[in-house]
């Protein structure tokens, strides 16, 4: 199934790559886009439409504000200008998911246009223009039952649910982001990463890549080196992690540098990323936007927003990232390395949310970057999606500061979070993992190690305290490495002195 590769750095001795991103997000606000159904993940299939969002004849559409809202805020926040006046339009193609069969959407009537996002890439500043962020509806989602790889293809029947047919989706698109040369790969992972920190501060989305409230899709194109044309891009859709992101560019930019160099055109398509095997595969040939035969929504009224509002919104923006960032490096200590590090794992707002939940800094950086991140990695999944919320790395925290537990045994309060077992408390209660330090039953256990080991008490007798090490390692592995560390060196060297 994998295309012929190119080596990545023989790709960037003879082409630039040109980077697109297209991302999706899809709004928390509590009823759909153009009715009244509720916007809630996970209810009954098909329980929450009704004759708009299936489409039937004669339904009407009505424009829901706070998404409106939502999407000038996000429009605000990206650097854009709002439009003073836009449209809805329909896009039209035939798609099983879609009742209606065109996607009620903004065409060259966007309602915000012309931004900029600062993006932060290991430790320099790269600018990603944003041509536009437009409004739209989400589609159903269909079941493939019976293949082998839950696509269309061999399945033998297919389901549809409509509940999230109508859902609102802003969709955020950059201009062509040339000139990265090396660096597309990661700046395409930081700005996705960074946009969805940016949609968290402002609230308007659950924005997790992993439940699809926050899709990206990746556009990638090759030109000869030093030349300003763009070559012919491909779209790889829907690629749920910031780590694939990356990897998408990347295998993107080896597969195009193999067909171009047998003398082949790339085909402008869509693709299918897989997570899997690291692959992207052919999707359906991409139709030029005059395919959609685009014309403005008949039913519904256009969007004006008055400036006052616009300013009003203004007034509710989250701080700027990048003076947040600096002002909270500040108040954490945090050197520049380990800022550079929290962003680059996608932890910057995991770690403010878990520190304002009261965890020590240090302590927060720790367990997302090491122990989190570890386990993320191996489910192939991006940390804040883990399942683990910042209010519970907060807890397991206070119970290694209050000497409940120590870093080894937090590690397993982890694994019974992960695995759905209560809050840290009960998890610890449930497990036995308290660290002891009852005297009886550490005493018991110093004096047993101290009866096993004679050669080793004689030269603590003899005032080698250094050898003490093997007496409480002896302890720690008989009481499961739940005794007090501190309390049973002292205990040793009492009775030894
Ligand atoms: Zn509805
Ligand atoms: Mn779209």
């Amino acid at each position: 199934m994998a295309a012929d590769l190119v080596a990545f750095d023989d790709v960037l001795a003879t082409y630039d790559p040109a980077l697109g991103l297209e991302v999706h997000v899809e709004l928390n606000t509590s009823t759909k886009m153009f009715c009244g159904c509720p916007a809630v993940f996970g209810g009954e299939p098909n329980a929450q439409v009704c004759p708009t969002c299936l489409g039937l004849p004669g339904a009407m559409p009505v424009v829901n504000r706070k998404a409106v809202e939502s999407a000038i805020r996000i429009g605000l926040a990206l650097n854009c200008s709002i439009a003073e006046w836009c449209r809805f339009a329909r896009k039209n193609y035939f798609y099983p998911d879609m009742p209606k069969n065109f996607q009620t959407s903004q065409y060259d009537e966007p309602i915000a246009f012309d931004g900029w996002m600062d993006v932060e890439v290991d430790g320099g500043v790269v600018r990603v223009e944003i041509e536009r962020a437009h409004m739209e509806e989400d589609t159903g989602k269909s079941l493939h039952v019976g293949g082998a790889t839950g696509r269309i293809h061999g399945a033998d029947y297919s389901l549809v649910d409509y509940n999230r047919a109508g859902i609102p989706l802003i969709e955020i698109v950059t201009r062509p982001i040339q000139g990265a040369g090396a660096r597309a790969p990661e700046i395409a992972r930081a700005y996705v990463a960074q946009l969805r920190d940016l949609i968290v501060a402002l609230g308007v989305s659950e924005a997790r890549m992993d439940q699809g409230n926050l899709r990206a899709d990746v556009n990638l194109s090759l030109a000869p080196k030093g030349s300003d044309r763009l070559g012919t891009r491909t779209e790889t859709k829907n690629v749920n992690s910031f780590r694939s992101v990356e990897r998408a560019v990347r295998y993107e930019m080896q597969r195009h540098a193999a067909v171009l160099g047998t003398g082949a055109t790339i085909l402008q398509e869509t693709r299918h990323w897989h997570e899997d095997t690291g692959v992207t595969t052919s999707g359906r040939e991409k139709s030029d936007a005059d395919d959609y035969r685009y014309f403005p929504e008949p039913d519904l009224v256009p969007v004006a927003p008055s400036r006052e509002w616009v300013d009003e919104l203004r007034g509710t923006l989250p701080e700027n990232p990048t003076v947040k960032r600096t002002r909270l490096q500040a108040d954490w200590g945090f050197t520049d390395l380990e800022m550079r590090d929290t962003v680059g794992a996608g932890a910057f707002g995991l770690v403010e949310a878990t520190v304002a939940e009261g965890c020590p800094p240090q302590a927060a950086r720790k367990w997302w970057l090491t122990e989190l991140a570890r386990r993320a990695n191996e489910s192939g999944v991006d940390i804040a999606d883990l399942g683990v919320s910042p209010a519970q790395v907060a807890a397991v925290q206070a119970l290694v500061d209050d000497g409940t537990v120590n870093d080894k045994l937090a590690r397993q309060v982890f694994d019974g979070l992960l695995a759905g077992e209560g809050t840290p408390e009960e998890i610890v209660a449930a497990r036995g993992l308290a660290i002891v330090s009852d005297e009886g039953a550490l005493g018991a256990a110093v004096d047993a190690a101290i009866a096993a080991n004679p050669d080793v008490a004689q030269k603590i007798r003899d005032g080698k305290h250094a050898a003490a090490g093997a007496l409480i390692g002896a302890v720690m592995k008989e009481m499961r490495g739940q005794a007090d560390a501190g309390r049973v060196r002292e205990l040793v060297l009492e009775r030894l002195a």
